[in-house]
C-alpha cells in the first residue's frame, strides 16, 4: 500500500483523548492531532483545496505562483501543494512570526517575504498589503487571500467535519477550536450542526482580538485590538471564513495561560503541539469546566506542531523574559542540588 504523493496523505488524523490536564472535568474530552499532517498543521487540508478549486475555477494555471500572506502553516501546505502540482510560491509574513516558519517555508522552496507586525492592514507595508501588490504586478499568479476564500471553511466542511463525526460515532457534543481565518471553525461546526443542530461550538479568541466583542455586541472595537504573541489566532479583521452564526460562544485566553498549557500538553499529554494550541485547550476546558457533564464528549482542535516554537514558548528563558515562567518547576537537577 504506498501514496501517489505526500499531498495524499492529508487529513484523516487521530482523536486522542485528553487524560491528565482534564482532571476535575466532567465528560471526555479528546484532542483532534493536527501536527499528523505531512505538513505539521491542520492548514495542509485547506491549502490543498484553495489550489485545486482555484485550478478549476481557471484561476491558477501550469507555471503559476501562488502569493499569500500567512502566519506560516498555510504557507506550508501551499508549498506542499505547489510542489506537488509544479507551481512557484511566494508569501508575505508578519516579523512577529518564529524564525522557524520562515526557514521551513525557504526549505520547501519557497520566497518569503517579511513585513511589520505593527501596522494596520490597510498599510501599504503590511503583509496582506505586499502580498495584494505582488499579485497585481506578478503575471500568472494567484493570490489565494485565506480569509475571504471560502474554499478555506469549505475544506473542513467536508473532511475535519465529516473524520469528527466518524471517529466519535456521532457522540461529539462539543466543539472548541481557536479561530484566525475562521475556516476550521466555521466549515466543522457547520457540518457538525448539520448532523446534529445541538452540538455546541467554543470558538477560542485571544486578547487584543475583535472577535469575541463581535459575537457578543456586534460591533467592531477598536479598542479591543493590541500586540499580542500568540501566533494564528485572533484577528483585527472579520474574515469572511469566520461564520458567527455557528460560533456558539467565545473564550478569550492570555498569551500566558496559552503558552503554559502548551508545555503541559507536551510533558502530561505527550503531544508537542504549538502555541494556539495551548491556547485552545486552556479556553476549552475553561468552558468545559462550567458546562461539561459526564455524558458529554467535547472535541478540540490542536492546529500544529512543537518545533515551530522551539525558540519561544518551549524555551525557558524566552518564558522568564516574557515574565511566563515565575517558578522554579523547570528548575534543572544542578540547581535543586546546589
Ligand atoms: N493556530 C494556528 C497555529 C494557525 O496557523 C491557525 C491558522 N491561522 C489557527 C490556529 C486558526 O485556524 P483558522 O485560520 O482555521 O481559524
Amino acid at each position: 500500500m504506498y501514496y501517489n504523493s505526500i499531498i495524499d496523505t492529508i487529513g484523516n488524523t487521530p482523536l486522542v483523548k485528553l487524560n491528565k490536564v482534564t482532571r476535575g472535568i466532567k465528560g471526555t474530552v479528546l484532542a483532534k492531532v493536527e501536527y499528523l499532517n505531512p505538513g505539521n498543521s491542520m492548514k495542509d487540508r485547506m491549502a490543498i483545496k484553495m489550489v485545486e478549486d482555484a485550478e478549476k475555477a481557471g484561476l491558477l494555471k501550469p507555471g503559476g505562483t501562488i502569493i499569500e500572506g500567512t502566519s506560516g502553516n498555510t504557507g506550508m501546505g501551499l508549498a506542499l501543494a505547489a510542489i506537488a502540482k509544479g507551481y512557484k510560491c511566494i508569501f508575505t509574513m508578519a516579523d512577529k512570526q518564529s524564525m522557524e516558519k520562515i526557514n521551513i517555508l525557504r526549505a520547501m522552496g519557497a520566497e518569503v517575504v517579511v513585513c511589520p507586525t505593527n501596522v494596520t492592514p490597510e498599510d501599504p507595508r503590511s503583509y496582506y498589503s505586499i502580498a495584494k501588490k505582488l499579485n497585481q504586478e506578478i503575471p500568472n499568479s494567484f493570490y489565494p487571500n485565506q480569509y475571504d476564500n471560502l474554499s478555506n471553511a469549505q475544506a473542513h466542511y467536508e473532511s475535519t467535519g465529516p473524520e469528527i463525526w466518524r471517529d466519535t460515532e456521532g457522540k461529539v457534543t462539543h466543539y472548541a477550536a481557536g479561530v484566525g481565518t475562521g475556516g476550521s471553525m466555521s466549515g466543522t461546526a457547520r457540518y457538525l450542526k448539520e448532523q446534529n443542530p445541538a452540538i455546541v461550538t467554543v470558538g477560542i479568541d485571544t486578547y487584543g482580538s475583535v472577535f469575541k466583542k463581535y459575537k457578543e455586541t456586534g460591533e467592531f472595537d477598536e479598542k479591543e485590538i493590541y500586540p499580542y504573541l500568540t501566533e494564528g489566532i485572533g484577528e483585527d479583521i472579520l474574515p469572511k471564513n469566520v461564520d458567527f452564526s455557528l460560533i456558539d460562544h467565545f473564550v478569550k485566553v492570555t498569551d500566558k495561560d496559552a503558552a503554559i498549557m502548551t508545555r503541559r500538553l507536551a510533558r502530561e499529554e505527550g503531544m508537542f503541539v504549538g502555541w494556539s494550541c495551548g491556547s485552545a485547550v486552556y479556553g476549552a476546558l475553561e468552558w468545559a469546566r462550567q458546562h461539561l457533564t459526564e455524558e458529554d464528549m467535547m472535541v478540540i482542535i490542536l492546529p500544529d506542531h512543537g518545533t515551530r516554537y522551539l525558540n519561544k514558548i518551549y524555551n525557558d528563558e524566552w518564558m522568564r523574559a516574557h515574565g511566563f515562567l515565575e517558578s522554579q518547576e523547570f528548575a534543572t537537577a544542578a540547581d535543586i542540588l546546589r
